[in-house]
């Protein structure tokens, strides 16, 4: 039975909740009636414990954190007005009081807008955008695991593949295509399209790595999430597929040795991908209102932009893409490249969480991995796989630290160095008119001007449920309340930044693989740009108020407040970022010393040891990451079969 929130920790998620969307006229269903600390406790028991014990910790913090400051009274025990007063205070400031307001208010707003009658009083409803699409069958994918792995297993294979996301998937299909029998180990389970009906947050606790609350560690705490499921985080994606610049990979290729990545080698491989995945720019009847604005914004200021290419089939732009879509219309790995390895004789086995890499010398013998029940728990029992390769696609944040626990890589080298993230800030603007972002396309429309300076627009708009737009509006109390009420005429504009700060992921005691990134002062400038830009846009569409996530700059007004944001001094503390594309851990390269993998994606030092996932970039994609990843993976996976004749290939 998992611990529950105490009643002292209770109190105080129900007193935050109440500062922030208090009984008002602007509400009619406020914090009080959805019961967010009761939510947010049964909840807590579906995160995974370290997860929960976070929270918990969180909590506990907040409560007692006027104390600290000298006051005679808890968080709970203050009154309303002073509460909002503490919290408001807290928002504006910096250092851990401010971390713990942020994340604590950020959780409660997703829990409040979880709750369908707090959404119905915004307009939320269940149609998709576009009506009357008919969706196609199903076709189950076939996955071997727990309650059928009711013992310990032996088996063995020609290629043994752990993790099944974009590169996993990617290296399963060509090599099973070339005749090879390949084995594909999982840590998460199988999902169909039934698995994407109920609360967004609900599904993020149950795909997605440390139940959603996976973050770097660092001068600001970056929320960094990934999937753990069949398919991987494609599964829990906007699906956007953009190729990298050119220059970006003719640079890895010049610079870095990954020849694999040239030009002339991606190009033909980013070519089939897109007839494979059906890779299309969203079209105007499902973009939404979201993408309309922020492309009459663009085009108002003459910026280079277009609709955002995804993978999809049967889209109705019900705008839960990076939650699972319900309707299997965005073509994720699941749906595609793992069914075709399975065409091919692959065979998938989910709920088995790799933890141990088994070297003889220079070479790979196998993996062992414990098989998990349908709640993620050990059973006791194991998979152990032979093979005459192994591919690790676990990505960016596993693959270093099973290289590390299997000791292929030395310590103190590039292994785990080199993390990039490309940090983001999604800033919201508020219109006169009704927009409803949340209906449409969630990433539909995408502004490259800067491109070249590491800044890429898109115009994200979670659902509704999410609430990750609203974690933007500025303030607690009734202030914060009438800024909900309105969240119907409010559009967002997120940032992606191409990242010279690196980090490292380690694995801590008590804390397990973590990321350490600190921002540097460069990328600071540079995501300030970008949100400067950002709100540019917003304005040139017609928005009264831009909320940009900056402490002291809650509201920007006009152009001129916009420019005084962009000369400003903002710290690395003062952003409020997330990121979605960890990389770089254990990239390629031509020098041992300075990289982990060579050209081929084999590890330095062993014979058949692969990374292909997104650890091998050299650097920053500048763009979304996934297709040049699935790109590369291809590339890497033929160059294994042209050149690798012990493996076993069948005729
Ligand atoms: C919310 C969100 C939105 C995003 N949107 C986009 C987008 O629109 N476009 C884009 O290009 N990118 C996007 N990304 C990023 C993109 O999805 C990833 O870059 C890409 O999926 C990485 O592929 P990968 O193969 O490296 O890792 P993943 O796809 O994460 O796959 C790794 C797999 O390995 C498994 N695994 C890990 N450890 C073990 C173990 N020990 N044993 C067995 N299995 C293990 C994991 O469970 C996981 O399934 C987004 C990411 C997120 C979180
Ligand atoms: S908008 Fe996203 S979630 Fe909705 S149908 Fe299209 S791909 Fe699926």
């Amino acid at each position: 039975m998992p611990e529950r929130l105490s009643a002292s920790q209770h109190r105080t998620i129900a007193a935050l909740a109440e500062a922030i969307a208090p009984p008002c006229e602007h509400l009619s269903i406020d914090a009080n009636r959805v019961g967010v600390a009761d939510e947010l406790d049964k909840l807590l028991a579906r995160f995974d414990p370290s997860s929960r014990r976070t929270v918990k910790l969180l909590t506990s913090a907040l409560q007692l954190a006027p104390l600290a400051r000298g006051r005679l009274r808890t968080f709970a025990s203050l009154p309303l007005d002073e509460r909002e007063r503490y919290l408001e205070k807290r928002l504006a400031g910096s250092g851990p009081d401010h971390t713990v307001a942020v994340s604590m208010r950020a959780l409660c707003l997703m829990v409040l807008a979880g709750d369908s009658r707090f959404r119905a009083q915004l307009g939320d409803g269940n149609e998709p955008f576009k009506k009357g699409l008919a969706i196609p069958p199903e076709t189950p994918l076939p996955t071997i695991q727990h309650p059928e792995l009711d013992r310990s297993r032996q088996i063995d294979c020609d290629v043994v593949i752990i993790g099944s996301g974009a590169g996993g998937a990617c290296v399963a299909q060509e090599l099973a295509a070339g005749g090879l029998d390949v084995v594909v180990v999982e840590e998460g389970g199988p999902v169909s399209r039934e698995d994407f009906s109920g609360k967004a947050l609900d599904r993020v606790a149950k795909y997605c790595r440390a139940s959603g609350l996976s973050t770097t560690i660092g001068r600001s705490v970056i929320p960094v999430p990934m999937g753990c499921v069949v398919g991987g985080t494609t599964v829990m994606n906007s699906g956007t597929c953009l190729r990298a610049p050119e220059s970006v990979l003719a640079a890895w290729a010049e610079e870095h040795g990954a020849e694999l990545a040239a030009p002339a080698l991606m190009e033909p491989r980013y070519d089939a991908l897109a007839k494979q995945l059906e890779i299309q720019p969203v079209r105007d009847d499902i973009m939404g209102r979201n993408g309309q604005v922020v492309k009459r914004g663009a085009q108002e200021l003459g910026l280079s932009s277009h609709p955002i290419p995804r993978p999809t089939n049967g889209c109705a732009g019900t705008g839960q893409c990076a939650f699972g879509c319900p309707r299997d219309a965005k073509r994720a790995m699941h749906l595609t490249s793992l069914p075709a390895a399975v065409a091919h004789g692959a065979r998938i086995y989910a709920r088995c969480r790799v933890e141990e890499l088994q070297m003889r010398g220079r070479r790979a013998e196998g993996l062992r991995a414990a098989i998990l029940d349908s709640s993620g728990h050990a059973t006791g029992h194991h998979l152990s796989v032979s093979a005459r390769a192994i591919f690790c696609c676990a990505g960016a944040l596993m693959t270093p630290v099973l290289l590390a626990s299997s000791r292929v890589a030395k310590a103190g080298g590039p292994l785990g160095r080199h993390l990039r993230i490309h940090p983001g800030n999604g800033i919201t603007g508020r219109f006169d008119e009704v927009i409803n972002g949340w209906q449409g396309v969630m990433q539909s429309y995408a502004i490259d001007e800067k491109l070249d300076e590491g800044i890429l627009l898109e115009a994200t708009f979670p659902p509704l449920g999410m609430a990750y737009s609203a974690a933007a509006l500025p303030g607690v109390g009734e202030r914060h309340a009438r800024l909900l009420a309105e969240y119907p005429r409010m559009a967002s504009l997120g940032s992606i930044i191409s990242d010279t700060s690196t980090g490292r992921v380690r694995r801590l005691p008590g804390l397990g693989a973590s990321m350490l990134y600190a921002m540097n002062a460069e990328d600071v400038g540079r995501t300030v740009r970008a949100t400067a830009l950002a709100a540019r846009v917003l304005f040139a569409a017609g928005a009264k108020e831009v909320y940009p996530g900056l402490p002291a700059m809650p509201v920007v007004r006009s152009l001129a407040e916009v420019d005084a944001l962009e000369y400003h001094r903002w710290r690395a503390t003062d952003l409020k970022l997330s990121a979605y594309h960890p990389l770089g851990t254990a990239r390629m390269g031509r020098e041992p010393g300075d990289s982990v993998c060579g050209p081929t994606g084999r590890v330095h030092g062993t014979e058949n040891l692969y990374v292909a996932d997104t650890s091998l970039f050299p650097g920053s994609t500048h763009v979304n990451p996934q297709y040049t990843l699935m790109a590369l993976c291809l590339n890497i996976a033929q160059r294994f079969l042209d050149e690798w004749p012990g493996s076993g290939r069948r005729q």
